[in-house]
């Protein structure tokens, strides 16, 4: 138990907190920190945002609903660093848990002296989920980000060894659960214990563990040289399409289309029909990575790819389509507005075709069963990739 008669601390300034937490949000991450407050012991939750996981919003909720202080930590530059090759694997999809966990206590430990605390906390359950959650690779965890005195696990803290923090009297052992498995009904009473009725995702939602979202940001990984933060964003919004290296992305509806332009770069390709209601289509030009398609120019697309990308956007209007014309009849143009370039820069231009689901390029959404290939390849295989492999955003709120 925490006792302030041992505290030697006692006479310098009080640090303003005993533990930093990792906090997703899920209620395990949750739990792992109400435990620790019931031994009246300050803890401070850190909330890790990537382009593939991250709720900034909620940390007013999180402290108003359970009285949970916490802040925003971005990780974004090095996370996207890992991704490309993380040293332990991926799990069922695109999640590097073992390495995503190791990254977090590797940087969580940097933060500790900036507030005052002696040790990290974290949510994970023994045994309950296959990869990261394993009693080795638990131990792995704790030893590749060289925070084997540091960190507890109050969930299962009983099925594990004593801790520093427990030995010395700082965190009450006995008082602590000894969680284990897949089963959420222990959670369920402790999240009851402590007056909690409103209940989140056990995980709190990453995008990596998802087959839709990894697959979007499958043909990112492949093809570009230096992909940054804004890439992956862009992967979320619409309908997305690839043709070799182009990369095309079309809104579904207003909101869409709004948050395409809002997402444009100078160098993108902004596609609208001129007359006709219909969405609106980017095309990210950019520097392919080493070996891409030979011949194929993804960072200025050639006028036959802006022809063959406005017929395939044009054909998602059904007025486009009607005015162009069904069966015999087909074939009458309509006219798509080009923009390039930005500001004072920006460039108009005009294009003539005939909407068209089936291209000469082929467009296609990105399929999930082309990442076990590429998994394959890379744990095979994996070409060395340049060191500066991903490129430092502006400044912007995290994703
Ligand atoms: S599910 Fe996502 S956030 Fe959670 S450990 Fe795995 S990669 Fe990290």
């Amino acid at each position: 138990m925490h006792d302030d008669a041992n505290d030697t601390t006692l006479n310098a300034p009080a640090p303003k907190y005993h533990a930093l937490a990792l906090l997703s949000g899920g209620l395990d991450s949750l739990l792992a920190i109400k435990v620790l407050q019931e031994q009246g012991l300050r803890v401070l939750g850190l909330h890790y945002v990537s382009p593939f996981f991250g709720k900034p919003h909620l940390i007013s909720h999180w402290r108003e609903v359970y009285g949970i202080e916490a802040v925003n930590v971005d990780i974004r530059r090095p996370y996207l660093d890992m991704l490309v090759r993380p040293a332990h694997g991926y799990g069922k999809h695109m999640n590097p848990c073992v390495d995503c966990k190791i990254l977090m206590l590797t940087h969580a430990k940097t933060l500790l002296p900036k507030y005052g605390a002696s040790f990290l906390v974290s949510g994970e359950v023994l045994g309950q989920r296959p990869m990261s959650q394993r009693a080795d690779t638990l131990n792995l965890i704790r030893k590749d980000a060289g925070v084997k005195e540091l960190l507890l696990r109050p969930l299962s803290a009983q099925k594990l060894g004593p801790t520093p923090m427990e030995e010395s009297g700082l965190v009450d052992r006995s008082r602590l659960p000894g969680f284990w498995g897949r089963g959420r009904k222990d959670q369920l009473a402790l999240a009851a214990h402590f007056g909690i009725t409103v209940i989140p995702t056990p995980a709190g939602g990453c995008n990596l563990a998802e087959a839709e979202a990894s697959a979007r940001y499958l043909p990112i990984l492949m093809n570009l040289a230096e992909a940054s933060a804004r890439d992956f964003s862009l992967s979320h919004l619409g309908r997305q399409y690839w043709a070799g290296p182009y990369w095309l992305s079309i809104g579904r509806n207003e909101h869409d289309n709004k948050a395409l332009e809002n997402a444009r770069r100078p160098t993108d390709i902004l596609l609208r029909l001129r007359d006709l209601p219909g969405p609106m289509a980017l095309g990210r030009q950019y520097e392919p990575a080493a070996g891409v398609q030979p011949g194929m120019t993804p960072q200025r697309w050639s006028d036959d790819v802006l022809a063959d990308a406005a017929a395939f956007a044009a054909s998602y209007s059904p007025k486009a389509r009607a005015q162009s014309g069904e069966g015999a009849e087909a074939g009458r143009p309509v006219v798509v507005l080009v923009r390039q370039g930005k500001g004072e820069a920006e460039t108009v231009a005009e294009i003539a075709v005939t909407p068209a689901r089936q291209t000469p390029l082929c467009w296609a959404e990105p399929k999930s069963q082309a990442l076990a290939a590429w998994k394959k390849r890379f744990r095979t295989a994996a070409p060395e990739r340049p060191k500066q492999f991903f490129a430092e955003d502006s400044p912007e709120e995290p994703a």
